[in-house]
C-alpha cells in the first residue's frame, strides 16, 4: 500500500516509462517538481501537451517538422544530390554541426528483430521511393537532379551494421554511390553525442559499401 497520494504515484509511475528513468530519478523528479520554483508541473505539462500538436515527419526527409517539408530541403543551397541517412532526428542536429551540406533521410530507428523493429517499421521504402525517383538513369549516370550518393550513418554497433547492409543492398541499383561514414567512431558509438571533429572525419573517410 503507497503511503503516497495517488496523483504522486501516478506521476512517478509515468515518469518511470521514459528511456533510461528508474524508480529513484522519477521520484526525484516528482518531488523536484513539487518544491521547485523555476518549472512548475502546469508548465512542463502544458510543454508536453503542446509536444505532438502540429508535429509531423517532413514528407521528404522524415525529420520532425511544423510544416510539410523541413527547412533543411526547402533550402536551395544545400546539395539535394547527396542524401546522408540517421537513425534519428537528434541525428541531423548533430551533423548539422559539420560542414555538411547535402540533405538527410531520418530511419526512425534500425533493423533490430527481437525489438520488432523491421523494414516496415522503418522510414525505408520513402528512402527507396526518394531514390528511385531521382536515382540513376539507364546509363549507370545519376539523372539530372537525382541522387548521386547516399551515405549510410547508421551507428556503428550491430543493429547499425545490419542496417547498412539492408539499405546498400536495397539502393545498389538505384543510385550510383552508396557509402558509409568512417569508422573514427568506436563500434557501439552513439552518433548522437559524438563530438564534431569525430563526426566531420567520419564523414569525410566514408567507404563504399
Ligand atoms: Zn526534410
Amino acid at each position: 500500500v503507497s503511503l503516497l497520494p495517488p496523483q504522486i504515484t501516478r506521476a512517478i509511475e509515468e515518469f518511470q516509462k521514459l528511456p533510461g528513468i528508474g524508480m529513484k530519478s522519477a521520484e526525484r523528479m516528482v518531488f523536484h517538481l513539487l518544491r521547485s520554483t523555476r518549472g512548475s508541473p502546469e508548465t512542463l505539462g502544458a510543454a508536453l501537451t503542446g509536444l505532438k500538436a502540429n508535429l509531423h515527419y517532413c514528407v521528404q526527409c522524415q525529420m520532425v517538422t511544423t510544416k510539410e517539408r523541413c527547412d533543411i530541403c526547402e533550402d536551395p543551397s544545400r546539395d539535394a544530390t547527396t542524401i546522408l541517412v540517421v537513425e534519428e532526428p537528434l541525428e541531423v542536429i548533430a551533423f548539422e554541426r559539420t560542414q555538411y551540406k547535402g540533405v538527410y533521410h531520418v530511419l526512425h530507428g534500425v533493423l533490430s528483430p527481437i525489438d520488432g523493429m523491421g523494414p516496415e517499421q522503418l522510414k525505408v521504402r520513402e528512402l527507396v521511393d526518394r531514390c528511385a525517383a531521382g536515382g540513376t538513369s539507364a546509363e549507370g549516370m545519376p539523372k539530372v537532379g537525382g541522387i548521386a550518393e547516399v551515405i549510410v550513418a547508421t551507428d556503428p554497433d550491430v543493429e547499425g551494421e545490419a542496417t547498412a547492409s539492408y539499405l546498400r543492398e536495397k539502393l545498389k541499383n538505384l543510385v550510383p554511390k552508396v557509402t558509409r561514414l568512417a569508422h573514427g567512431l568506436p563500434m557501439g558509438a552513439d552518433i548522437e553525442f559524438a563530438d564534431q571533429v569525430t563526426l566531420k572525419g567520419a564523414l569525410d573517410g566514408r567507404r563504399s559499401l
